[in-house]
C-alpha cells in the first residue's frame, strides 16, 4: 500500500501512541494500531478507529452538559418519530 503523503513510501502496520485533547486534558492511547510510512513517517491511522474513538468521546463529553439539557437529550430519545440518522433532505 502507497503512502497517500507522498506517494513514494509503502505503509507498514505499525503501533503508535495516539494523542488528543479533550478541552484543557491531553488523552493519551498508548499502542494504537496504525500505517506508519517507511519514506515520509507519516502516520495514518485506520477510519474505523477514528470513528470509534469519536463516539467514546461523544459519550463521555455528554455527562458534562447542564441538567436542562439533559432532560431535553432524554426526552428526545423517547420520541419514535424522530430519527437522526434516517433524515432525507
Ligand atoms: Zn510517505
Amino acid at each position: 500500500m502507497k503512502c497517500d503523503y507522498c506517494r513514494i513510501g509503502r505503509l507498514t502496520h505499525t503501533k503508535v501512541p495516539y494523542i488528543t485533547f479533550l478541552d484543557d486534558q491531553m488523552l493519551v492511547l498508548p499502542n494504537v494500531s496504525a500505517l506508519r510510512c517507511d519514506m515520509c513517517g507519516e502516520v495514518h491511522f485506520h477510519e474505523g478507529f477514528l470513528e470509534q474513538l469519536q463516539f467514546l468521546l461523544d459519550r463521555l463529553t455528554e455527562t458534562e452538559y447542564p441538567p436542562e439539557t439533559t432532560d431535553w437529550l432524554a426526552l428526545n430519545d423517547q420520541l419514535p418519530y424522530w430519527q437522526p440518522g434516517s433524515r432525507v433532505s
